[in-house]
């Protein structure tokens, strides 16, 4: 009988390694499972998608040819759950075996039994002697993430801790440790709905870094504030909570209803608006917008590790020009005096410090950087008062997202 935790974790490998599509597209489309054993499964590819430079250069020795694409991925699964997750060899073995079969790889079964074997025997000592952050990482973003690249990818070995954002009035659940910037960390893997005051929307999840271009833009009660990438609305309930009138703009349909089911969790009732914010226009110039653009989201790689197998160095120039035409609306919003904070979940600087470049250099308006305050993390600040959060900051605490973000004032 083939184990379902497996099962899936093959079709999960498969949507995204084969067909480029993000994990949580292919959790969606998963038949009808266990909850747990989806868990198991989303664990299982993850450390699959994680480790695949590391786990495809181990298994290379014992290869006298490619093997096929699926039997490849019944193997790196294999050798997953043997090297990263400590399953017992003769389990692990059979476990392949099966699923080798079941996916009508009946040929192969041979093949997976004998180089499980050899990496049941021999692959952990292959392991300790490659280099991982280097063979895990492609080398488009080596390069652009420059002298970082190695502690970067180094922390993304590891699986991100859980943060959360405390609702004001509630208390953090138990188990949780306070971090510099007040968020509150759990170990990786928990369940936040079974966390007691999830239901009654005592907190949000939001990496410890994510929750700082809110704390950035520093919206007052009373200012009118536009969220203008919203969904899924971590930054919305943040600034939702400050007091100010928080206007919510989200393009995608699909992620405005999740944007709506998590605000409506939260107890908080900002407006909600499903639009393009390139085009869309506020009611009056505002007191402050934040742009949470959409970018390579290659600062989240420990989060999610698709991120590294399904984005490409070609993406980068469309993405530039979706966030160019944001920042140039976004400015437009202010009143003079206004506020802007830019933010990406990405350390490339084509992303980060060039778009804002860029901007000063291109748009009408007169534009002036106010320099980020510490918030916890002084170590975040550059010389030229941006913010940048890297995973290999915090190395004793489990690190953070990667993210840039940037604040301008309208003269
Ligand atoms: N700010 C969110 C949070 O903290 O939870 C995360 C935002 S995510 C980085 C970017 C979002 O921008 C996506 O939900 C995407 O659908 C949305 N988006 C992309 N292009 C957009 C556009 N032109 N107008 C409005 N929203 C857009």
């Amino acid at each position: 009988m083939t184990d379902p935790t497996r099962a899936a974790a093959f079709d999960l490998l498969t949507t995204v390694l084969d067909r480029g599509r993000p994990i949580e597209e292919a959790l969606d489309a998963l038949p009808p499972i266990d909850p747990r054993d989806r868990a198991a499964a989303h664990r299982l590819a993850a450390s699959v998608l994680r480790r695949l430079g590391t786990l495809d250069a181990v298994m290379e020795p014992f290869l006298t040819k490619r093997p096929p694409v699926p039997v490849r991925h019944v193997l790196r699964l294999g050798a997953a759950a043997l090297l990263l997750l400590d399953a017992p060899a003769h389990a692990a073995v059979a476990t392949a075996v099966d699923l080798a079969r079941a996916k009508g790889l009946a040929p192969f079964t041979g093949l997976v039994n004998a180089v499980l074997r050899r990496i049941a025997a021999g692959g952990a000592a292959a392991l300790a002697e490659l280099d991982a952050p280097r063979l895990d990482t492609p080398s488009w973003l080596w390069s652009a993430w420059g002298r970082d690249a190695r502690a970067i990818a180094t922390a993304h070995q590891q699986e991100a801790a859980i943060d959360l954002t405390l609702a004001s009035g509630f208390e953090a659940p138990e188990n949780g440790v306070e971090l510099p910037t007040g968020s509150w960390r759990y170990p990786p893997g928990t369940r936040v709905a079974d966390l007691a005051g999830f239901a009654e929307g005592g907190f949000w999840v939001q990496d410890a870094a994510a929750a700082l271009p809110g704390r950035m833009l520093a919206a007052q009660a009373g200012e009118v504030v536009a969220d203008l990438c919203a969904a899924p609305g971590g930054k919305t309930a943040q600034l939702a909570a400050s007091g100010a009138r928080v206007i919510a703009v989200e393009r995608d349909a699909k992620r405005i209803d999740r944007l709506r089911e998590n605000l409506a969790r939260l107890g908080m009732t900002p407006e909600v608006v499903h639009a393009d914010a390139t085009t869309w226009q506020p009611p009056a110039l505002l007191d402050a917008v934040l742009l949470d653009a959409p970018c390579s989201a290659t600062g989240t790689i420990r989060r999610h590790p698709d991120v590294v197998h399904i984005k490409r160095a070609s993406d980068i120039g469309a993405l530039n020009k979706l966030q160019d035409k944001l920042l140039d609306a976004a400015c437009a919003m202010l009143r003079p005096g206004g506020r802007l904070v830019y933010a990406v979940c990405s350390l490339l600087p084509a992303e980060g410090a060039a778009r804002i470049d860029a901007a000063l250099t291109r748009l009408p308006l007169r534009l002036v950087p106010i320099p980020a305050d510490g918030y916890g993390v002084p170590e975040a600040v550059t010389a030229d008062g941006t913010l940048r959060t890297t995973p290999a900051l915090w190395p004793d605490r489990g690190g953070m997202d990667g993210f840039f973000a940037a604040r301008l004032e309208r003269v």
